[in-house]
């Protein structure tokens, strides 16, 4: 991102910017998503830049603005990791920017409606009189003041518009933000925000010294659960063992899907004993329902999940803690499967 345009993002033009890229948008038919918006920013910010020379290419081509094109443009033009944080600080930047605005535009009218009443009045007491001049002189300066009115109005509603354009589009970010960080086929954190959270939650635990756990979580021998009973089954069971851990991830904790059948849960200021509980009602639960197929109602027989739990030791980084999680995963593996293991220096439980 240029230096001018992160500059106009945040100045006193952002208001007229964003307006400019909705405007642009509509004119080349193109839906107002929250990566378009950025495109189009882009586009109408730096009308010199290469992302505009492309994007003007694909107008003068005729080109319809797919999806696929808009990600491809993005992924050549865009920076990436700070797409999604800034565009929301643009909307706030925005928004603060219509407030002010809106604030001016009211005050701009409620003084010119007092004027126009001060002529008024002055133009009746001078009625009667023998000055013509006047008269006419107040005549017009009533007229104008009554344009300004309308001339107000206008810019109100357009404000309005505007307004109600860009608390759209901030909502439409917003979205677009949670389905980044979500998991699709189970709805919790997705690998990405999984990294994103305990990167975090161990600088909070380095700053504060505070405990901090984490446990990995294998569904047992899901390959043959697949091959006997279908992937789509198999999907099915993903579901439900996302749903039993999920409810036991609520914030602080963080519940994601990890990998293909592995999940993740994230305990801050939790210390591997209270994690461990946890996992432990987690497995039982889990091993303890007969699962039926949805469509036939076919006994599946249970589930089972094996578990390794690490606690965060001091000076540890994500990579260590996730890698003695894994180590304490495989030895429930090892151990036979449906259990829980802690790594070094908790013993294994169960
Ligand atoms: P183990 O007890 O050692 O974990 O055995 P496993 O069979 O679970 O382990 P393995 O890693 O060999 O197989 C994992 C299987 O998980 C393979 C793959 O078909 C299945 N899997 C991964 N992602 C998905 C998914 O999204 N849907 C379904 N249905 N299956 C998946
Ligand atoms: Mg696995
Ligand atoms: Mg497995």
């Amino acid at each position: 991102m240029s230096a001018e345009f992160e500059t106009s993002l945040r100045g006193p033009q952002a208001y007229d910017l964003a307006r400019r890229a909705i405007a642009a948008m509509e004119k080349h038919k193109v839906w107002p998503t929250a990566l378009n918006f950025e495109l189009w920013s882009h586009y109408v910010a730096a009308q010199d830049s290469p992302l505009a020379a492309e994007i003007n290419l694909l107008i003068e081509a005729g080109e319809p603005f797919t999806e696929s094109v808009g990600e491809k443009l993005a992924e050549r033009f865009l920076p990436k990791a700070r797409l999604s944080g800034e565009i929301l600080e643009a909307g706030d930047a925005l928004t603060k920017e219509l407030d002010s605005v809106s604030r001016a535009i009211e005050s701009a009218r409620s003084s010119s409606e007092e004027y126009g009443q001060q002529l008024a009045s002055a133009s009746e007491s001078l009625a009667g009189e023998d000055t013509g001049k006047i008269k006419a002189m107040v005549e017009t300066l009533t007229q104008a003041t009554q344009r300004v009115r309308q001339e107000n109005a206008t810019l109100e509603s357009q404000l309005a518009d505007t307004t109600a354009e860009v608390s759209r589009l901030r909502e439409h970010l917003e979205q677009t933000r949670l389905d980044a960080m979500t998991d699709g086929l189970t709805s919790l954190a997705n690998r990405k925000a999984f990294d994103e959270a305990l990167e975090r939650a161990c600088a909070t635990a380095e700053e504060t010294g505070e405990a901090l756990s984490l446990a990995l979580i294998d569904i047992d021998h899901f390959k043959l659960f697949n091959d006997t009973w279908g992937h789509q089954t198999g999907d099915q069971v993903l579901r439900y063992v996302a749903s039993v851990i999920g409810r036991a991830g609520a914030s602080p904790r963080t519940a994601a899907r990890y990998g293909g059948e592995e999940f993740a849960l994230i305990f801050p200021g939790e210390a591997a004993k209270s994690a461990l509980a946890v996992l432990e009602e987690i497995r039982c639960e889990v091993a303890s329902r007969v699962l039926k197929r949805r469509s036939t109602s076919e006994d599946l027989g249970a589930v089972t999940i094996s578990a390794g739990l690490a606690e965060r030791r001091a000076d540890e980084a994500p990579a260590g803690l996730i890698e003695r999680a894994d180590a304490a995963l495989y030895a429930s593996k090892r151990g036979g499967r449906n259990r829980t293991s802690a790594a070094d220096p908790i013993a294994a439980a169960a």
